[in-house]
C-alpha cells in the first residue's frame, strides 16, 4: 500500500438530498458559451451546435457549498457571476454516445462559475491560458445535490435564475442550451476519459455581472433547487 509523506487533502463533495452519504467530485469540468444570448453579451458569435463548445476546468477544490462565504479573490477588481446547471458523473467513459450519456449522470445541483473577467479578458485579448480567470480559492459554489432518480425530467428543464441583493440579474431557460447535456458528455467524452466524481458546469444565460463585497448572492433552478453565497 502506498504511503503519503503527508495526509493528501480529503476529496471535495457535494452534498445529497435525502442521503447521508456524499458525492466525492474528482474534477470540475466547464463549458463557455452555452447559450447564444450569453455568447453576444460576451462580444462573441454564438457557436454552431454542430460545433464543438470550449471546455476548460477549475481546480476540485474550488469547490464550497450552500451557505458558504466566498472570499473576493485577490488580482481582481472585476468578480462576475453566472449561474449553470451542474451535471454529476457516477460513471464514465471514453467516446460515450450521446443515447447513452444520461446513463452516466448521477444527478444535477445549481452552481456558478465565479469568473474574474478582467484576467479572462486580459487573458483572451492576450491569446493566453485562462485557467487563473476561472480557477482560485470559492470559484466554484455548488448546491444539494439531486439525484436524476427523483426528477421527473431528465435533464431538467425550466428556469435558471440569479439574484444578487434580492435583484434578479439572470433569468434564462435551460432549453436555450446550444448544446444540450446529453451532448456535452457525448462531446468531453471525446477528448478526455470521463470518470466517476467528474462534474460538468454547463454554461450561464446572460445577465452575468460584478460582484461586489458583502454581497449575497441566490441562485435557482427549477426543479432542482437554490444555493446562496455571500462574498466578503
Ligand atoms: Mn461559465
Amino acid at each position: 500500500m502506498t504511503s503519503y509523506i503527508f495526509q493528501p487533502a480529503p476529496a471535495p463533495f457535494l452534498p445529497i438530498a435525502g442521503k447521508r452519504d456524499v458525492f466525492p467530485v474528482r474534477r470540475i469540468f466547464c463549458v463557455g458559451q452555452n447559450y447564444a444570448q450569453h455568447a453576444v453579451e460576451m462580444g462573441a458569435k454564438p457557436g454552431a451546435a454542430s460545433g464543438i463548445p470550449v471546455f476548460f476546468m477549475k481546480p476540485a477544490d474550488s469547490l464550497t457549498h450552500d451557505g458558504d462565504t466566498i472570499l473576493y479573490p485577490p488580482e481582481t477588481n472585476s468578480l462576475h457571476h453566472e449561474v449553470e446547471l451542474v451535471v454529476a458523473l457516477h460513471s464514465g467513459g471514453m467516446n460515450i454516445a450521446e443515447d447513452d450519456a444520461l446513463d452516466h449522470v448521477f444527478g444535477y445541483t445549481v452552481g456558478l462559475d465565479l469568473t474574474r473577467r478582467d484576467l479572462q479578458k486580459q487573458a483572451k485579448d492576450g491569446g493566453k491560458p485562462w485557467d487563473l480567470s476561472k480557477g482560485f480559492d470559492c470559484a466554484a459554489p455548488c448546491g444539494l445535490l439531486i439525484p436524476a432518480s427523483t426528477l421527473q425530467q431528465n435533464p431538467p428543464a425550466g428556469a435558471i435564475q440569479l439574484s444578487v441583493n434580492g435583484e434578479l440579474r439572470q433569468d434564462g431557460q435551460l432549453g436555450d442550451m446550444i448544446w444540450p447535456v446529453p451532448r456535452l458528455i457525448a462531446l468531453l467524452s471525446r477528448f478526455i476519459t470521463l470518470g466517476a466524481g467528474d462534474i460538468l458546469m454547463t454554461g450561464t444565460p446572460e445577465g452575468v455581472g460584478p460582484l461586489e463585497r458583502g454581497d449575497k448572492v441566490d441562485a435557482h433552478i427549477n426543479g432542482i433547487g437554490d444555493l446562496s453565497v455571500t462574498v466578503k
